[in-house]
């Protein structure tokens, strides 16, 4: 049996449904939700639906009952991943799984990516646990774009802090695909693998995509951190956020996200969502 966590998430969901293409029996998933009411799509897919909460321990030692393989989706609550990451890993530990899959981030035990300190910290606890583990060492998704290009297609510029640097997204049915796969196959176990896509494009290369996709020219600025900052704080963005988003950029300029050598489409068996195809898809 197989436990996906944050199984209404994006990546979760799409976890889920890649598991029962590539074949898996819907009676041998378990859907981790910490709200059930949001779970009514996956119980329609079939598949058991359990609460799982990582800030309430007891509901993650009762849904691991059983079970041989968990994925830990990464949780979306940056700044309190660490303690609740932990909370399911001392859990798995506990119940004895067999095969133990995180969704980390590109390089996070040596990323200066303001991300990456949470994913390192939390695969140095599944080191420390034991636990017989796979990481996915996950680059961008192509979605994290949604709103530079509905931007974009009202304003026809693409403005941000990542001058030249290069990211290799992928689309996130992409990186699901590769969590089914791993759990699927034999073996694995002990790799971390960088995931990501095909293809390192640059902001440039990101402005021509979106304009191939909404059908009117698109430029992109390169801002400074500084006019980024000003931008920013301008459009009505806290300072917490402005400073996060700048710093994100500036880890992409630096060459954080630049990183490819094919490991994903290898895995998956297929090609990765080209940024076109992956934006279309958003559009
Ligand atoms: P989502 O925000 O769609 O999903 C996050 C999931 O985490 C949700 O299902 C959410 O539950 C669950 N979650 C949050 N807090 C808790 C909690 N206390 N207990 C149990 N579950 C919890 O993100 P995505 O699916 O798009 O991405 C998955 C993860 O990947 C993110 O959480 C983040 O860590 C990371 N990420 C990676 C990006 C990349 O480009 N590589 C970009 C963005 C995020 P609920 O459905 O109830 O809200």
């Amino acid at each position: 049996t197989i436990l996906v966590t944050g199984a209404t998430g994006n990546l979760g969901r799409l976890i889920v449904e890649s598991l029962l293409e590539r074949g898996a029996a819907p009676q041998s998933i378990i859907a981790g939700v910490r709200d059930v009411a949001k779970a009514a799509d996956l119980k329609a897919l079939g598949v058991s639906v359990a609460v799982v909460d990582y800030d309430q321990p007891a509901t993650i030692a009762a849904a691991l009952d059983g079970v041989d393989a968990v994925v830990l989706v990464s949780s979306s609550e940056v700044g309190r991943r660490v303690p609740q990451h932990q909370a399911v890993i001392d859990a798995a530990k506990a119940a004895g799984v067999t095969k133990f899959v995180y969704t980390s981030a590109s390089q996070a035990p040596t990323s200066d990516l303001v991300l990456a300190p949470e994913h390192k910290a939390t695969e140095e606890l599944i080191a420390a646990a034991g636990l017989p583990a796979v990481i996915l060492r996950n680059n961008w998704y192509t979605e994290n774009y949604a709103a530079d290009l509905a931007r974009a297609a009202e304003t026809g510029v693409l403005a941000a802090g990542a001058g030249e640097g290069r990211v290799a997204s992928a689309s996130r049915k992409d990186y699901a695909e590769a969590v089914a796969v791993v759990l699927l196959e034999d073996g694995h176990i002990g790799q971390a693998y960088e995931l990501g896509g095909d293809v390192a494009w640059n902001y440039a290369d990101l402005a021509a995509a979106i304009a191939e996709v909404t059908g009117r020219p698109v430029e992109y600025r390169a801002l400074t951190p500084e006019e980024q900052s000003a931008a920013l704080a301008a459009a009505g963005l806290d300072a917490g956020t402005v400073g996060f988003v700048v710093a994100l950029d500036g880890g992409i300029r630096d060459g954080a996200l630049a990183d490819t050598d094919g490991t994903l489409a290898r895995l998956i068996g297929r090609p990765t969502t080209p940024l076109v195809e992956g934006l279309r898809a958003i559009a």
